[in-house]
């Protein structure tokens, strides 16, 4: 497990290649290209595949939302709607992080780093 090439996207098998299209595209948020551009591992092993990673981003944002919202209500003792309110905006802006973050995490879960050898069984 590689967190900063996860946060940056990256192929887990070369950590070069990126796992989404750029530049990014505000209505294609998910487009991934087929294959790493690096090492030629596929991005999509299988059809279905990312449907794990949405497990993987509920189980996440449930804790980024509750251990804060319950701080909140019974440490801070903010009410329910404030912290509603509060979770709600965490939610809009790590919307998109947690979707892409997920796919990421879900690959790199998947697939083994295989650094400096990895031209050897790469296609290109
Ligand atoms: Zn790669």
């Amino acid at each position: 497990m590689h967190l900063k090439s996860i946060w940056n996207y990256k192929c887990p098998r070369c950590r070069k290649g990126d796992m989404f299209v750029k530049p990014f595209d505000i209505k294609k948020p998910l487009d991934m290209p087929k294959a790493c551009a690096h090492c030629a591992q596929v991005m999509e092993p299988e059809p279905g595949f990312y449907y794990g990673a949405m497990f993987l981003s509920y189980i996440i944002s449930g804790f980024m939302f509750l251990i804060p919202g319950l701080t909140l209500i019974f440490l801070f003792k903010w009410t329910v709607n404030q912290a509603m309110l509060l979770v709600l905006v965490i939610a809009i802006l790590s919307f998109l992080k947690l979707l892409r973050g997920s796919r990421a995490l879900w690959l790199h879960l998947m697939i083994k780093y295989e650094g400096e050898n990895v031209k050897k069984y790469g296609t290109k």
